[in-house]
């Protein structure tokens, strides 16, 4: 298929070359310039023509300001997959925004890290018709382990953000947990062979147990993407009128990870706030 890539960050770069890998016709673009195969300097030239549009940016800015630009370009019969994970209220304003140009838009926020990404294992949660899950499924099932259809536009960025307060609440436990054994001279090796057969063993600890004995920060989800997940989980809780003390209570520990001047890195080096 003729396809236009929008965003070649640590998620969209590794998309973009399974895509090209299956033999597709991909047509990259980046905000900054980038060493990229199939680059290309204008995102309109990129667009133009493509039957199917990937948008994997930073978050709803990121998404606005790219629509903005290609708005004029989508024509009746493109399909837009938008993976950034944004709030459904987003999702709905961004869908209206592409509907009015006559293109498709599919809501396809997804799970999984840089390293899930390039190796194919991708879970997607999708928000939308099923004829268009129909047609982007045979893009996407060759780079994902798993699709999952949430249920309407908007719910899949809903469900995504759950999911993310979910790893948010499980990686602090497991920083202060860790800090707090460390401080009491507990090697990690004990540490991490104890988790191992405990029931708060999670696929959390297994990912970061490697980053966390190595003091390896470096970023697998960055910590600025997490502070605005929680951001978007808050504002959308207050739509919904409910109330979520541990979330607030952590977007307070983010922000101090971000004041800390750690935003590029990975959100498991929040440990550093309470490792001595
Ligand atoms: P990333 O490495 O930080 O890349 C962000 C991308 O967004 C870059 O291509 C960046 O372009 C672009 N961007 C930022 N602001 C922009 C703007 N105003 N206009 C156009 N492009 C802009 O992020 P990532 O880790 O790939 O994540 C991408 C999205 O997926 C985020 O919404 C994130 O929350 C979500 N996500 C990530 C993971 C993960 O494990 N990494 C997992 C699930 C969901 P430049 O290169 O020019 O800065």
């Amino acid at each position: 298929m003729k396809i236009a890539f929008l965003g070649l960050g640590i998620i969209g770069s590794a998309w973009a070359r399974n895509l090209i890998d299956d033999g597709h016709e991909v047509r990259c673009w980046n905000r900054s310039a980038k060493d990229f195969p199939n680059f290309c300097t204008s995102i309109q030239a990129a667009v133009t023509g493509a039957e199917v549009v990937f948008i994997v940016v930073a978050d709803p800015a990121a998404v606005q300001s790219v629509l903005d630009q290609i708005s004029h370009v989508l024509t009746p019969g493109m399909l837009v997959i938008q993976s950034s994970t944004i709030s459904a209220h987003w999702s709905l304003r961004f869908a209206a925004q592409v509907q009015a140009t006559g293109a498709a838009y599919l809501e396809a926020p997804f799970t999984g890290s840089k390293l899930a990404a390039s190796q194919r294992q991708t879970v997607y949660y999708l928000g939308g018709d099923d004829d268009l899950i129909a047609r982007a499924r045979p893009l996407l099932e060759p780079i994902a382990s798993f699709i999952l259809h949430i249920g309407p536009l908007g719910s899949a960025s809903t469900l995504k953000l759950a999911m993310n307060m979910n790893v948010a609440g499980v990686a602090q436990s497991l920083c202060e947990s860790l800090a707090f054994c460390r401080a009491a001279g507990i090697p990690d090796e004990v540490y991490f062979a104890a988790l191992a057969r405990n029931g708060s063993r999670s696929g959390l600890s297994d990912l970061k147990e490697p980053k966390l004995r190595e003091h390896d920060y470096s970023a697998q989800f960055s910590l600025k993407h997490m502070d605005k997940d929680l951001r978007l989980a808050l504002e959308t809780a207050a739509e919904l009128n409910i109330s979520l003390e541990q979330i607030g209570h952590l977007k307070a520990i983010y922000q101090r990870g971000m004041t800390a001047g750690w935003s590029e890195q990975d959100f498991i080096g929040l440990i550093r706030l309470v490792d001595k």
